[in-house]
């Protein structure tokens, strides 16, 4: 796509190599561009539709004179594609994809797909990418087959669901900030929403044109993470989330619908100046659960890992961390001190 062509990530050593040999050494041969998983071989060009919408959100070319602009104008972007034309694929191909894009050092990840049971092998690749330091960003869903959202805090929906620290989870809104009707949500398990109703963008063979979904939403937030990485690298994915989460918009319809409680405010997260700390819980995940019946005295102590930010830089102040029991039971300060 031309308004694409120009964002594509380069493999230099196989751009510059021997065709049907693998000049880097990666298992792949001639991944110029990236590589199709599904079909196995070099060429991941787009005959579905939706990974070049998707695309054409993060990184349609900025001041070219045509067609659309994506949030990063010049994020660079590598295609790596599991799906077929009908848009299916499996696990075991999706975390092939996710393991070459952590070996070649993708820094963000765009997930604008769902669906299936666990998979032990995915989350194993989506860990690898989250020691890698890639972001892992992930749609919602669109509520099943009715179409009407799910709440992912009980219907639990892949690969969005996944309890990594690297995942964020992105459901979609409208033109009056409100979630979309289709729009998937849930007050521990989706971390922020972005615009993803009526969304122009890149069309295959050079067109345009409009599609609504969580998948839309998911590349705004993935776009934004670019931007974040290009004012500062060294920014890790718990840096990025918490920026991303932290400087959203609060809007009381999203109150108890995902983790930030609002809407991506791209604005907010790129000139973030205050000197507010954010706070992200490690592990456990947000929303975790604790038995704490007398019962269980004997039960071992619950390790918690949290990072304290400003503007989505890891700080060294001291702090305090207040925990909250949702059944009301009396909250509980913890230190820093190992217990
Ligand atoms: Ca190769």
């Amino acid at each position: 796509h031309p308004d694409l062509a120009s964002n594509m990530w380069t493999n230099t050593a196989e751009k510059t190599g021997l065709p049907g040999v693998d000049d880097d050494g990666n298992g792949y041969i001639d991944d110029v561009y990236g590589y199709d998983f599904v079909n196995n071989d070099s060429n991941p060009f787009d005959d579905h539709g939706h990974g070049t919408h998707v695309a054409g959100i993060i990184a349609a070319r900025g001041n070219n004179g045509m067609g659309v602009v994506g949030v990063s104008w010049r994020a660079s972007l590598m295609a790596l594609k599991f799906l077929d034309a009908s848009g299916f694929g499996s696990s075991s191909d999706a975390a092939e994809a996710i393991l070459y894009a952590a070996a070649m050092r993708a820094k963000i990840m765009n997930n604008s797909w769902g669906g299936g049971e666990y998979s032990q092998v995915l989350y194993d690749a989506i860990n690898q990418a989250n020691n890698a330091k890639a972001l892992f960003v992930a749609a919602a869903g669109n509520g099943g087959y009715d179409l009407i959202g799910d709440d992912n805090d009980t219907a639990t929906f892949y690969p969005a669901n996944y309890d990594l620290p690297n995942v964020l989870s992105v459901a979609a809104t409208d033109q009056n900030d409100a979630l979309a009707s289709f729009s998937n949500f849930g007050s521990t398990t989706v971390d922020v929403s972005a615009p993803g109703v009526n969304i122009y963008s890149t069309l295959p063979n050079n067109n345009y044109g409009y599609l609504s979904g969580t998948s839309m939403a998911t590349p705004y937030v993935s776009g934004a993470a670019g931007l974040l990485l290009s004012q500062n690298s060294s920014r890790n994915p718990i840096a990025l989330k918490a920026l991303l989460m932290g400087k959203s918009d609060a809007l009381p319809n999203q109150a108890n619908k995902n983790v930030a409680g609002g809407r991506m405010n791209v604005n907010q997260s790129v000139n973030c100046t205050s000197s507010a700390l954010d706070m992200l819980a490690l592990i456990p995940g947000e929303g975790f659960a604790m038995i704490t019946d007398s019962v269980y005295h004997d039960r071992p102590p619950l390790t918690i890992q949290a990072q304290v930010h400003a503007c989505g830089k890891k700080t060294s102040y001291p702090a305090k961390v207040q925990a909250l029991f949702s059944n009301g039971n009396t909250k509980i300060n913890l230190f820093d001190d190992g217990l």
